[in-house]
């Protein structure tokens, strides 16, 4: 799968947030949000007025670096949201949330969703007792989401064991048996990004 291959805190500083590309950095002092705040490049301090335009974009952006998706993806999750019953911009987001990457990510088996999109394509993952190795992978409530019996004897896994994960309340994942469970669909509420999805869905229906 094509992909990204710039420098992950450059993204994070040009969308001018913190977007967690980078597992525990993103947490430290290291973090280049917190050293350098402010857009790269020789301009990044001489940038002022951002248009209607401008500011749909960069919000369209910084979603898609999030979730470290490509234009053709991520366009697929506005096509797919459009046609389906609801609010356009969240039900997109609920769509991105349910994508088995982040799943797993927001369990807290992988540090940034970049690896835990490497966990799954590694394939150390099972969805209702099959092993799933395709991060866009859509789970559905009351799905069972596991780490696959003969990995969990893996270094990063053991360091998992009884460790006290923050979770959102749509997900349970139990860190003595790594099981978790989809208990509901994400509402906007749940999703913690700073993202203003209504100029997402201005964009894309121009
Ligand atoms: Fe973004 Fe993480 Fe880099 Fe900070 S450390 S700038 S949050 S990727």
């Amino acid at each position: 799968m094509a992909k990204y291959t710039g420098a992950d805190c450059r993204i994070c500083r040009r969308e001018g947030q913190k977007l967690f590309l980078k597992g525990d950095r993103c947490t430290s002092v290291k973090c280049a949000i917190e050293k350098r705040p402010k857009p790269p490049g020789q301009h990044g301090m001489g940038r002022k007025k951002v248009n209607e335009y401008g500011l749909q974009l960069r919000e369209k952006q910084k979603t898609k670096r999030a979730y470290g998706l490509l234009e053709k993806q991520f366009r697929a999750y506005y096509d797919e949201a459009a046609r389906r019953k609801g609010v356009t911009g969240e039900v997109m987001l609920s769509l991105l949330e349910t994508r088995l990457d982040n799943v797993v990510y927001r369990m807290g088996i992988g540090s940034s969703r970049a690896a835990a999109r490497q966990i799954v394509n590694h394939g150390h993952i099972t969805v209702n007792d099959k092993s799933v190795n395709i991060p866009s992978y859509q789970v559905k409530v009351g799905d069972i989401v596991a780490i696959k019996e003969n990995k969990k004897e893996s270094v990063f896994i053991k360091e998992l064991k009884g460790a006290k994960i923050v979770m959102p309340k749509w997900l349970d994942f139990d860190t003595e048996t790594f099981v978790g469970k989809i208990l509901q669909v994400p509402e906007r509420e749940d999703i913690d990004l700073t993202i203003n999805e209504r100029l997402i869905v201005e964009l894309y229906s121009k």
